[in-house]
């Protein structure tokens, strides 16, 4: 078993305590290899690398800073498949979603790095004769950035790529949960000739490094993704010095299912949607609304297709639809919800049990009908392969129940009626709507959830402004004796 170390101003480095985290194979229980359960010095002296190369960096031209995102662009291509088993084996998606998770990387640094020459400031009217108004978009400095589990990979480039290519460093903590991935990350970058200190990798804990990372007073804005609750921690842990925050926080995302909806469609999406990564996505379906006129023969559907979904070790059997859940703790909160659900007066149609599988942390797939609004497994996020379904009987009362959440990331709705979808985008409060498609965000949108789903957003141009600060000049023509 391999024993690898942080990442800090281009080389790698051990952390300053003794002290270790062993990585698993959540489909197996096999320990992968182990990482530093890094300190607050281990984060300080990772700030302290990005610091010093902050300057340097920003003063080169936008198109100059591109060529290193694309340069690692570069780089990630070569190596999809090992990259692709190393997100698998420590994180359990299907090799096809991994290859898929790595090859949208590559893709999301080039096109953050297409930006180089669209970051655009503006001239303002001036009240004043004589007087232009100029307001520059400037980097803000170090960015932290906190790093979930579930698309390990690819958040790494959603925080560094836009933090980059703007003139910032960053320091990443990747989650205790899939540090492997970010090594070999950090390996690649190793192989290019970088500037040292653009991005450093600390490996640790949330208690100690991720909060020691959130509360520095020296970067000017930590961007996290995860939960709710971890993400009122960082904001905790960000206000004593008034840090900028910018997170990307958990899910609930209604699906409305209307009467004339094409019910292949929305089967065949609400299924992918819930057993995509074993339904440890964000953004994806984790409660669907149905018409009540054709409720049953959708539930009928829905149970059949998510029966139907084979599950496994993705490493052992690549036809598998998914994999495990991460870990322990996963699985007991999604298989407690259903119990839980259950007691309350849901009904299993499908599932509702630990799924088959030598030491993995796998659940069968799930379908509950006789769902009601003020149930957890309606209210609460499961990130699991189970869909709760809710019956309605309008689309009033369809919008009123989706609206009814502390969430507000994504949300869908199935129909073939064009003022019934337009009403509901002009009805429904969220960050996201998925008309008769699954939920899946582009790079050039924007990805911001409402209420507890998060502060700010990422991708596109909103997403990259974001790791940008202005700087307002005002520029008098000089009006003294013997001038124009
Ligand atoms: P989590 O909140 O448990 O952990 C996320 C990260 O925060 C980890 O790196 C962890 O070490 C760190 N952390 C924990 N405590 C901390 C603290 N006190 N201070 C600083 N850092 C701390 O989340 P998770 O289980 O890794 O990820 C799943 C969650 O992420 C789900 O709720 C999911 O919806 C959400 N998510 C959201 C998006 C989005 O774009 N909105 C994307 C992916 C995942």
């Amino acid at each position: 078993m391999k024993n690898y170390d942080n990442f800090i101003n281009g080389r790698f480095v051990p952390g300053s305590g003794g002290d270790r985290i062993t990585v698993t194979n959540p489909s197996t229980g096999q320990e992968i290899c182990t990482v530093p359960e890094s300190r607050p010095a281990d984060v300080e002296e990772a700030i302290n690398a990005a610091e010093r190369a902050q300057n340097d960096w920003a003063r080169r031209p936008a198109v100059e800073r591109a060529k290193a995102l694309r340069a690692l662009a570069a780089k990630i291509r070569e190596r999809i498949e090992p990259l692709a088993r190393v997100i698998t084996e420590e994180q359990g998606k299907v090799l096809p979603l991994a290859r898929v998770e790595a090859a949208f990387t590559a893709d999301y640094f080039d096109y953050m790095a297409e930006w180089a020459r669209r970051i655009e400031g503006e001239i303002l009217e001036s009240d004043r004769r004589g007087e232009t108004i100029l307001l520059f978009r400037q980097p803000i400095g170090v960015i932290g950035g906190i790093l979930p589990w579930n698309f390990p990979f690819f958040l790494i480039a959603r925080k560094a790529a836009p933090a980059l290519v703007t003139g910032n460093t960053i320091v990443i903590k990747p989650s205790e949960e899939t540090p492997h991935n970010a090594v070999k990350f950090c390996e690649l970058m190793a192989e290019l000739d970088l500037p040292p200190g653009l991005i450093n990798v600390v490996h640790g804990r949330g208690a100690a490094a991720g909060k020691a990372l959130a509360g520095s007073p020296r970067i000017g804005m930590i961007s996290f993704t995860g939960s709710v609750e971890t993400g009122s921690a960082v904001m905790a842990a960000a206000a004593p010095h008034i840090t900028k925050v910018n997170l990307e926080l958990g899910g609930k995302a209604p699906a409305i299912v209307m009467a004339d909806a094409d019910m292949d469609l929305a089967v065949k999406a609400i299924t992918a949607s819930r057993v995509i990564n074993s339904g440890q996505v964000c953004n994806c379906a984790e409660r669907v609304y149905v018409q009540r006129s054709v409720a049953e023969r959708f539930v009928e559907r829905l149970a059949a297709s998510m029966q139907a979904s084979r599950y496994g070790d993705p490493l052992a059997d690549e036809t598998v639809d998914y994999g495990p859940l991460i870990n322990e703790a996963g699985f007991k909160k999604v298989s407690g919800m259903v119990e839980r659900a259950r007691a309350a007066g849901a009904e299993v149609v499908t599932g509702g049990a630990r799924g088959q599988g030598d030491g993995g942390y796998f659940y069968s797939p799930t379908v509950l009908v006789n769902c009601k609004q003020e149930m957890e497994i309606v209210r609460r996020e499961v990130f699991g392969p189970v869909v709760p379904v809710v019956t309605f009987d309008d689309l009033d009362q369809a919008v009123s129940y989706a609206n009814d959440s502390d969430y507000g990331l994504t949300s869908s709705i199935y129909t073939r009626d064009l003022n019934v979808a337009l009403r509901a985008c002009q009805e429904i409060r969220f960050g996201e709507t998925y008309i008769n498609r699954e939920n899946f965000e582009a790079m050039q949108g924007f990805h911001a959830g409402w209420r507890k789903s998060g502060i700010g957003g990422a991708d596109g141009k909103h997403g990259l402004y974001e790791f940008t600060q202005t700087h307002v000049v005002y520029l008098q023509r000089y009006q003294g004796q013997g001038r124009a």
